[in-house]
């Protein structure tokens, strides 16, 4: 069950920090979106492709679609036409298969380049230096239909609240180092995506300008496929 007090809550919170908040709603029924977007919510993020497809099919049109998940290239085509932000970009391969799709379509997908801080090997994203390595041959140059409008980072699954604020904080560095070096001439790179139900304070506070909320607002998911063990 939706909880519409928490949603207010997360984004009044939010917006005092000038963040955005995304509703994770991964699992949860069209019904539950439905409540949400009556509250006023219009930017929901899932992370498997085709439930994200079900979902966009069923629901409002107005409703702003957020990729969060493991995105595979042979899937993009699905989600190509319609999405508005994939914070989950984790290689070179998979951005320049989302710059294909996009081209076909003719239109031009914003990303977020997704950044592994965790202490978990499980879970992906570009290493701090990899990424740097393709910035600093340009790799992304070429691909006129991706506009890279920031970073996504999830910290790890654990009570340590010192462990995530320094995974936190050390992206935020990162951002702001790699914003100077390879995107001072783009406005466009902005979006620093940090931050679940269990850490968006944490997240806010060391600078995260996007946070990803689903079961804060959503209640407890029933299904966990890929548990977390916490450390
Ligand atoms: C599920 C998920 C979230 C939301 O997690 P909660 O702990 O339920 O808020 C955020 N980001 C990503 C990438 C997710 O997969």
């Amino acid at each position: 069950m939706p909880t519409i007090s928490v949603l207010q809550d997360i984004t009044k919170y939010a917006k005092a920090k000038n963040a955005v908040l995304v509703a994770i709603s991964k699992t949860k029924t069209v019904d539950d979106i439905q409540q949400i977007y009556n509250a006023g919510q219009r930017i929901f993020g899932e992370n498997k492709v085709q439930e994200l497809v079900q979902k966009y099919e069923l629901l409002p049109k107005d409703i702003q679609w957020h990729m969060v998940g493991n995105l595979q290239s042979n899937k993009v085509k699905y989600i190509a036409p319609f999405i508005q932000l994939i914070h989950s970009v984790d290689s070179l391969k998979l951005a320049i298969e989302i710059n294909k799709q996009a081209l076909k379509l003719n239109r031009v997908i914003d990303i977020l380049l997704e950044i592994h801080i965790a202490a978990e090997t499980n879970k992906s994203g570009f290493s701090e230096d990899e990424l740097i390595d393709h910035l600093d041959i340009n790799a992304f140059n070429s691909l006129q239909n991706i506009r890279i409008v920031g970073l996504m980072g999830m910290a790890t699954n654990t009570k340590s609240q010192v462990l995530i604020k320094n995974e936190f904080s050390g992206l935020k560095q990162y951002f702001d180092k790699i914003k100077q070096q390879y995107f001072s001439k783009s406005d466009e790179f902005s979006i620093l995506s940090m931050g679940m139900s269990g850490d968006y304070q944490l997240a806010l506070e060391e600078g995260s300008t996007m946070i990803r909320i689903g079961s804060a607002i959503f209640g407890e998911r029933e299904i966990k496929k890929n548990p977390n063990i916490p450390i």
